[in-house]
């Protein structure tokens, strides 16, 4: 019997008395093709460190120790500790954690190990993919890529260009720190229990170098998020919701960077983002 199974899972579940707890996302997968997508999307190889964000019973912890130098996996849960202790028996190469990964410092985990050998993967609880992505991000966490899985919608806005419905701040806040692919799509009958939604894997690749020049980094995310929080009103508008601006000055600084007023934030590549926020910054 595979632990991917889900007669398997059932017998986990009777066996450790184990309830599914939804508010901590737990939707296990039982389809042994997405689990393999992930792993081959993650591009695990002999000499890598994997940390995995929240591994449930195993599935894809098991495969991902089979091919990386060692596996740190990260569960909140800790009715699933002993779980794990027996469904990864036969590995050597796993250390399980009981923890929240957003209070984990995750390059502790990886100490001594370059960047380019570390991945990490994972199927994210839904309730807190957007708060897991950008804490790896905005902590600069070391590693080479980001391989999870969360909602498809929310893969849609992280994976979406500008002009598009689905473009917004988290576009272009992931787009500044990663390349941004997609693995495969997920349809909601690959879990146990069943989610009301469908799922998409990204590989989030982290640069090695960011993609603009920025004075004022804080600067920047604040004018994405002044700009996307009033979609609807032009960059004019919007930006002078900024502190410490004003019409005047947002006019000045949007003609400097060669950028029409009337345009609207969901308008805008990265690139231009940075050209405001620059100029915003030399004038305030
Ligand atoms: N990896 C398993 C799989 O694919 O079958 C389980 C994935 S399930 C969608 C999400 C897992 O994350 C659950 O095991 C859940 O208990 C765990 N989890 C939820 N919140 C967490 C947190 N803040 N930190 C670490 N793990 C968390």
């Amino acid at each position: 019997m595979k632990l991917y199974e889900t007669s398997s899972i059932r017998n986990i579940k009777q066996k450790h008395e184990f309830k599914f707890t939804k508010s901590l996302g737990q939707n296990f997968l039982t389809d042994k093709n997405i689990i393999d997508e992930i792993i081959q999307g993650a591009e695990i190889s002999e000499d890598d460190t994997v940390v995995e964000i929240g591994p449930g019973i195993g599935v894809i912890t098991y495969e991902a120790a089979l091919r990386a130098k060692k596996v740190i996996a990260v569960e909140i849960d800790k009715r699933l500790i002993p779980i794990l202790r027996e469904t990864l028996q036969g590995t050597d190469n796993v250390t399980v954690i009981n923890g929240d990964i957003l209070q984990q410092n995750i390059d502790s985990f990886t100490e001594g190990e370059k960047r380019e050998n570390i991945k990490i993967l994972g199927n994210l609880p839904y309730y807190i993919t957007t708060p897991i992505i950008m804490k790896l991000l905005e902590e600069g966490v070391k590693a080479d890529s980001i391989t999870v899985m969360m909602q498809k919608e929310v893969a849609d806005r992280i994976n979406a260009g500008p002009g598009t419905k689905a473009y917004g701040a988290i576009s272009v806040a992931v787009g500044y720190y990663c390349s941004v692919e997609k693995i495969t799509d997920v349809p909601r009958n690959a879990f146990i229990p069943q989610p009301n939604v469908d799922s998409s894997v990204l590989r989030l690749k982290l640069r090695k170098e960011k993609p603009v020049q920025l004075n004022n980094e804080k600067l920047f995310f604040d004018c994405i998020r002044a700009g996307f929080g009033q979609r609807r009103k032009t960059l004019l508008n919007s930006m002078q919701t900024l502190q410490g601006t004003s019409k005047d000055l947002i006019k000045e600084a949007l003609d400097a960077a060669g950028i029409d007023p009337a345009r609207r934030a969901e308008t805008l590549r990265l690139e231009e983002f940075a050209k405001i926020a620059n100029e915003v910054d030399k004038r305030l």
